[in-house]
C-alpha cells in the first residue's frame, strides 16, 4: 500500500468523462452512469468539492472510515472522510479540497476549506 501525503490543493484525483453525453463519473466506473456507454475519458480534477451528504452507518458497507459524500466540482461525488471537522459534524454543504488520494483515487480524504 502507498500513502502519499501531500499539501493541500495537490493532490490529483483522476475521473472520467463520457465523450456522448459528457458527464462525469469516478475514475472507478467503466461505464457512464448516465448513458451507460463506454466510451469514457480520463480527466483530471481540481480537487474542490462540497460536503453532500453524511451516509447512515448501514449505508457505508466496506468502507466504514469514508462516511461522506462529496461532490466534486467536475459533477461527479465521490465516497471520501473529511478531516478538519469534529468527527461526524463536518456541515453539509461545507467547502473541501482532497488532500491525499491512495490506492489509485479510490481512497481518498478531503479537508475542510478555511472560511473566508
Ligand atoms: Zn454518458
Amino acid at each position: 500500500m502507498t500513502l502519499m501525503m501531500l499539501a493541500p490543493g495537490e493532490a490529483e484525483l483522476d475521473y472520467r468523462r463520457c465523450r456522448w453525453c459528457h458527464s462525469a463519473s469516478a475514475a472507478t466506473c467503466l461505464l457512464c452512469p448516465v448513458c451507460g456507454s463506454a466510451d469514457l475519458t480520463p480527466a483530471r480534477a481540481g480537487g474542490q468539492g462540497t460536503v453532500q451528504r453524511l451516509l447512515r452507518p448501514t449505508r457505508r458497507g466496506a468502507h466504514p472510515g469514508r462516511p461522506y459524500l462529496i461532490v466534486l466540482d467536475e459533477g461527479f461525488t465521490v465516497q471520501a472522510s473529511v478531516l478538519g471537522g469534529l468527527p461526524g459534524a463536518v456541515p453539509i454543504g461545507a467547502r473541501v479540497h482532497l488532500v491525499t488520494s491512495e490506492e489509485g483515487g479510490r481512497v481518498l480524504t478531503f479537508r475542510l476549506a478555511p472560511r473566508l
